[in-house]
């Protein structure tokens, strides 16, 4: 495995099938698992590690997030990792960079609750994959938003990368994993809250309801009976991220709910099948997650 420091050095020469999958680092199964289909899927693959600040709204956000190279490194080398490219702020954003916009996917729900957010998401991952010129890259159905974002970013501007998809991952009791779960302390017995309440709108929608209004309502009692106030909970089209009054097509049901200190986003995927509707609620572990290792 070479770590490297550089887009030059990072970018693949010899026209094998190059995958990147870009992460903010302190891994865990979730960016394992991206790894892992990567892996079975292309020749060469290349994990970023790279903090973007202009992705946070909030600083405290920023200056506490989880950050650990040597673990990480380790976690790369043992899945099988080619290169992982671990950039200074000054490689990522050389003067000047115009900001990329994050086009109508960024409008609503994240986009609307933290400002900023998307387009420092969309001129991160643009420099990236032009920089690096990947034929494919991963990104996680955890963040069904950003999914949908960076795929009308990439489309928009011409991009010739086909952007891959990933099942959310979660732990064993539901809870989706993320880096800032390590920060949750005594609330972490909450948060598991968020993804039972998203559960149940499962439940019911596999029963016959389709509505917008019963599976936010529902998601929205669920959350209150168990003590969390959601920011939003959102029933929207996968593609454009704008709300629908029902589940025609494929949909994400998500919402973000602050647990303690720490913002938690989540959401289940739902398709018409038939008369009826089929939702996925991603992977669960086995096993305790490596994130508390
Ligand atoms: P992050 O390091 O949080 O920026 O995430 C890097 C990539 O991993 C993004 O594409 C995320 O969507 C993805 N990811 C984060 N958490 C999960 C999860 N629980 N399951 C699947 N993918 C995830």
């Amino acid at each position: 495995m070479q770590v490297v420091h550089t887009f030059a050095e990072a970018r693949d020469t010899t026209g094998v099938d190059l995958a990147l999958v870009p992460t903010m680092g302190y891994l865990h199964e979730g960016h394992l698992s991206l790894i892992e289909k990567a892996k079975a899927e292309t020749s060469v693959v290349c994990v970023s590690i790279f903090v973007n600040p202009t992705q946070f709204d909030v600083a405290a956000d920023l200056s506490s997030y989880p950050r650990d190279l040597e673990r990480d490194l380790a976690l790369c080398e043992a899945a099988g990792v080619d290169t992982v490219l671990v950039p200074s702020a000054e490689e990522v954003y050389p003067e000047p960079l115009d900001p990329i916009d994050p086009g109508p996917a960024a409008e609503g729900m994240e986009g609307a609750h933290r400002p900023g957010h998307f387009e420092g998401v969309a001129t991160v991952v643009h420099r990236f994959l032009t920089a690096l010129d990947p034929h494919h890259a991963y990104f996680g159905r955890k963040d069904a938003q950003q999914v949908a974002v960076i795929r009308t970013m990439a489309a928009e501007h011409g991009l010739d990368v086909e952007i891959v998809p990933g099942s959310t991952v979660r732990e064993q009791d539901g809870l989706a994993l993320s880096s800032r779960n390590v920060r949750l302390g005594l609330d972490r017995a909450r948060a598991v809250g968020i993804s039972e309440s998203l559960f149940a709108a499962a439940d019911a929608a596999e029963a016959g309801e389709r509505s917008a209004a019963g599976l936010q309502a529902l998601v929205e009692l669920e959350l209150q009976v168990r003590g969390l106030q959601p920011e939003y909970v959102t029933l929207a089209d996968a593609v454009w991220m704008k709300p629908v009054g029902e589940v025609h097509r494929e949909a994400v049901l998500a919402t973000a709910v602050p647990v303690g200190g720490v913002r938690l986003i989540d959401n289940i995927v739902l398709a018409p099948a038939g008369p009826g509707v089929v939702v996925d609620r991603g992977v669960r572990l086995d096993r305790p997650s490596i994130l508390y290792r």
